[in-house]
């Protein structure tokens, strides 16, 4: 699109841009990249002469629930007011700085560290400056809905990519509040772009994959064609393109050795970094493809079909949602549908990615102390919120992305087999009624509950005392549904071990002299018997367990039930325990072809519908 058009288009979505008084200014520079420091300029103009104005860091970067730090890496913090005035900084607290006495501007100078790359912090290097932007501007929490102005002083052969408002000037964007400018993570680098551009229902889109890594240009034309592909079976299970705020949806990705793994879901846009340095062979392309297509299910399924708990997103706090086994765990589900219907995933590889995700959760003991509306909510204390105290997470924790992917399939296959409807009519009745209904300011302006959800699987079904029954077993409750039955209709099959095998339950290590337990888990043989984290075991029944390999060895060599003497240094203190044998039968998920069973044409039916290309 051309830049003319572009301006346009701001002028009329964002009136107050080019009229306010009341702006937010940044200019951000990179004098010591090589250092990792970048300088910012905030010009807050508009205030109220004389009034205390605070500036702060976020504690929370949208998309990761747990709480940050991120002003912990600001430091230099000067200010002055409109004249040049030197103006004096009082800290309310360690997450933001007050200034009174100005004219009613205040111009904030800091400089800001970073050196991390991925989907919630800062990294700037030789390389490139990757900026989520919680952790990188400050901003005015009395002044959240003004318009926003950022000028970016690029290195040499630095490129830019960002979902933020381009202008008639390529170094500077604009964003019409905050929420939406802290949504705009920025990439500054040595980037390859691909471009494509698409009409449905008479609306054009278009996607740009902006990409910093080491491979070739021939590698990204080739993931451009299998992630364009993505896109496409994306978009079929919605109806249409998540109806992007100014036309355009971009995929920012580093794929640096030097990167951290994670990708995060904006409204408009997606970071994703890995560290695979480039898509030299099919393989990691196909693999890449994972994140690239969980993200961008997110523009609808999180970005705007989002849940009334974390809307708007509070950038002062941690986020807590029950329903992110919706938002993650049915992303999670889709991310690899979607890979298998472009076909890049055989029957197999589909099944691989949930069959672990199935049977771990039917496994774990956290069911006893959860379902997956309360595991949504612990999503604070697990996804970006590292605590340097342990936690008993072994025992208490199952993703949301894991159980709620495994609840997406169990209501996929239900659906399917038991109404002639599917998970993806679902999600198009959820994108009908609510996530297709955004506001002018360019938010979700019908977030869901719990109970919108479950009326709305009621009105899909016809059949309310199905919807409530599901919701209170499989979301509410603890139960996980009956795969030993729902995956047969797809020729797929759940087969559990008919004899148990002995069971210890816990994550180990050794030194070759002995065996240390990281954790143990609930129901195994050692959390029986009270061998639990930081205990050391030596031997069982008086023979010598020096590594987790002897140690194996003697416990398979024993009857579910049986009870041995275990040699424990527990607190110091080295002593015996009596450890009773407990079982568990293992199982697995298999193909009819790869269990030698014949497959029918009901069943080649059946999957079709499910994994085949919806083109
Ligand atoms: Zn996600």
């Amino acid at each position: 699109m051309p830049n003319h058009r572009l301006i346009l288009t701001i002028a009329v979505l964002f009136p107050h841009a080019l009229a306010a008084q009341r702006s937010i200014e940044y200019d951000i520079s990179f004098p010591n990249a090589a250092n990792h420091e970048a300088r910012v300029v905030m010009i807050v103009r508009g205030i109220t002469p004389g009034q205390p104005v605070e500036a702060r860091m976020s504690r929370s970067s949208p998309g990761r629930y747990g709480a940050s730090s991120f002003g912990k890496n600001v430091y230099d913090v000067t200010a002055t007011d409109g004249r040049g005035r030197a103006l004096k900084i009082s800290r309310p607290d360690t997450h933001g700085w007050t200034l009174r006495k100005h004219d009613g501007t205040v111009r904030i100078s800091y400089t800001v560290w970073g050196d991390r790359i991925d989907g919630s912090y800062l990294s700037i290097d030789h390389a490139h400056a990757h900026m989520n932007m919680p952790a990188t501007f400050m901003y005015v929490p009395s002044m959240v809905s003004v318009p926003i102005k950022l000028t970016i002083h690029p290195l040499s052969g630095w490129k830019i990519a960002t979902q933020l408002a381009p202008t008639r000037d390529p170094l500077v964007f604009t964003a019409p509040n905050y929420q939406w400018f802290m949504d705009s993570p920025t990439e500054v680098g040595p980037l390859t772009m691909r471009t494509w551009s698409e009409t449905h229902n008479g609306k054009a889109s278009t996607w740009r994959i902006a990409m910093h890594h080491l491979g070739t240009e021939a590698q990204l034309d080739s993931f451009t064609v299998m992630g364009r592909r993505v896109v496409d079976e994306a978009i079929a299970v919605w109806g249409a393109p998540a109806g992007y705020d100014l036309g355009t949806y971009t995929f920012i990705i580093d794929y640096l050795p030097w990167a951290s793994g994670d990708g995060m879901e904006h409204r408009n846009s997606t970071i994703i970094s890995s560290s695979r340095a480039g898509l030299n062979d099919q393989t990691r392309r196909v693999s890449a493809l994972g994140t690239f297509s969980h993200e961008f299910f997110h523009s609808w399924n999180m970005e705007r079909l989002r849940s009334k708990e974390i809307e708007p997103f509070d950038f002062a706090r941690e986020n807590m949602s029950g329903e992110l086994w919706l938002g993650e765990g049915f992303t999670n589900y889709y991310g690899p549908l979607i890979i298998r219907r472009a076909g890049f995933y055989s029957n197999d590889a589909f099944l691989r990615e949930l069959s672990g995700e199935i049977i771990g959760t039917i496994n774990s003991p956290a069911r006893k102390h959860g379902s997956p509306v309360d595991m949504s909510r612990q999503a604070p204390f697990f996804d970006g919120g590292a605590a340097s105290d342990p936690t008993n997470r072994q025992n208490t924790f199952i993703s949301y992305y894991t159980w709620g992917s495994v609840v997406a399939m169990g209501l996929d296959l239900t659906l399917r087999e038991k109404y002639g409807k599917s998970l993806d009519e679902y999600m198009r009745r959820l994108w009908k009624n609510y996530g297709s209904h955004q506001s002018p300011a360019f938010a979700p302006s019908r977030p869901y509950t719990l109970a919108n959800l479950r009326d709305e699987l009621g009105a899909l079904t016809g059949d309310s005392q199905f919807a409530n029954s599901f919701f209170a077993r499989y979301v509410e409750g603890r139960d996980v549904p009956d795969f030993a039955t729902l995956l047969e209709p797809a020729g797929i099959r759940l087969v559990v071990d008919s004899v148990e095998k002995p069971y210890l339950g816990a994550s180990m290590d050794d030194d070759t002299t002995r065996v240390f337990i990281n954790w143990s888990q609930e129901g195994g043989s050692m959390y029986d018997a009270g061998i639990s984290s930081g205990d050391l075991v030596y031997s069982i029944d008086d023979i010598p367990t020096p590594s987790m390999d002897s140690l194996n060895a003697v416990v398979a060599r024993h009857k579910i039930g049986d009870v041995v003497k275990a040699d424990v240094e527990q607190c110091r203190m080295r002593h015996t325990v009596p450890m009773t044998i407990r079982g568990r039968r293992e199982m697995k998920i298999a193909t009819y072809e790869s269990l030698g069973l014949p497959v029918t044409p009901k069943v080649l039916e059946f999957r079709k519908s499910w994994l085949e290309s919806k083109l």
